[in-house]
């Protein structure tokens, strides 16, 4: 397997140098589901819950323009949560029947059971997408669970294989990209945080999977793998990571041979050292900037200094100054700011770079 080198951006979705964007989720209008929590469950119904699901997205879009953000996100105002929403339009899962379950290693959950063939019986997210086309004229981003991290919130009585059934996903998910590739999506994202805790079936099958699910797509390829959402089972399996947080040491050399063209991940505030963004030398590079697990907004100069440090191990043509993860779980007021930290923090840079 030979490194794939991603198309140069220029050709394809964006011009600008450091080209800013968030990974995935915003928190949602108090109106449309109850803030500051996850799997938050909707205000509205019927055609008011469509209708109010269409506005949040337009706010969401106009937010991320005012506050300079250049690659556009849905910031998933229109799912519940980014595994679980996806799940739910599948056959073969049984959301009555539950179990309880260890997710990605760290805390019990209740989960849906697969009880038969998983297949997709319909699109999930594609008019969502040509919504979000529609409002925009800016390169658009989707984010999808990955194949691994979906098969870890689940039990399985079908199946009784985490490989076999990662597999079915992304076969599903590969379906369901090409149809947001042809609804003008650019940029296609896999969340894979499941690939910071279980190295070994990464190695054997997670990252073939995950090309898989990627398998001819025109579109940009995105794999995001992070430490999760300021909550409180991460940030206690977090302090127990010790000093340096090496996971992606594990990841980062699979990676770059693979066939996805960015890989997203976590820096500002964490224990990761900068120096493994070599190990992806060549890959696009979605850098986060913010923390999200933090109330306290970034001043721009702290955005700048930690791109900074970044660009000794990233070509500046391959940087895409970003946030840690989502931001669902914060207060509205702090993620927008958050997102105006982090474009006044690539400007810094960027006019550095144009004057050097
Ligand atoms: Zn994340």
């Amino acid at each position: 397997m030979t490194a794939l080198s991603p198309t140069p951006l220029a050709q394809t979705a964006v011009q600008a140098l450091l080209p800013t964007a968030i990974v995935g989720s915003l928190p949602k209008p108090a109106w449309l589901a109850r803030p500051e929590v996850l799997w938050s469950p909707w205000e509205l119904q019927g055609d008011a819950l469509v209708e109010g699901k269409q506005d949040a997205l337009r706010a969401a879009v106009q937010e991320q323009r005012r506050r300079g953000i250049d690659i556009i996100s849905d910031g998933e105002q229109t799912r519940q949560h980014f595994v679980t929403t996806f799940i739910e339009h599948l056959d073969g899962v049984d959301f009555e029947n539950r179990e309880t379950v260890r997710i990605r290693d760290r805390y019990d959950a209740s989960v849906p059971t697969v009880v038969g063939a998983v297949s997709r019986r319909a699109p999930v997210f594609v008019e969502d997408a040509a919504f979000l086309r529609q409002l925009t004229d800016r390169p658009i981003k989707w984010a999808l669970p990955g194949p691994m991290t979906m098969i870890d919130t689940l039990s399985d009585r079908h199946y009784r294989s985490r490989e076999k059934l990662a597999w079915e996903f992304a076969t599903i998910l590969n379906q369901e990209a090409k149809e947001l590739e042809a609804a003008g999506v650019d940029i296609i994202q896999f969340d894979e945080p499941a690939f910071n805790v279980f190295f070994d079936e990464m190695k054997d099958w997670g990252v073939a999977a995950l090309e898989r699910a990627a398998e001819g797509l025109r579109a940009e390829t995105v794999v995001h793998i992070c430490y999760g959402y300021g909550i409180k089972a991460n940030n206690d399996w977090k302090a127990t990571l010790g000093a340096e947080w090496r996971q992606y040491e594990e990841s980062f050399p699979l990676l770059q041979r693979s066939s996805i063209d960015t890989v997203s991940l976590e820096s500002h505030h964490s224990h990761v050292p900068l120096d493994l963004i070599e190990l992806i030398r060549g890959k696009r590079v979605m850098l986060g900037a913010i923390d999200v697990a933090s109330e306290t907004i970034e001043t721009p100069e702290e955005v700048a200094d930690t791109l900074r440090r970044a660009l000794r191990f990233v070509d500046a043509d391959l940087l895409i100054p970003s946030s840690n993860c989502g931001m669902a779980p914060l207060p509205r007021k702090v993620a927008l700011e958050k997102m105006s930290a982090l474009s006044a923090g690539a400007r810094i840079v960027r006019e550095e770079l144009r004057g050097a």
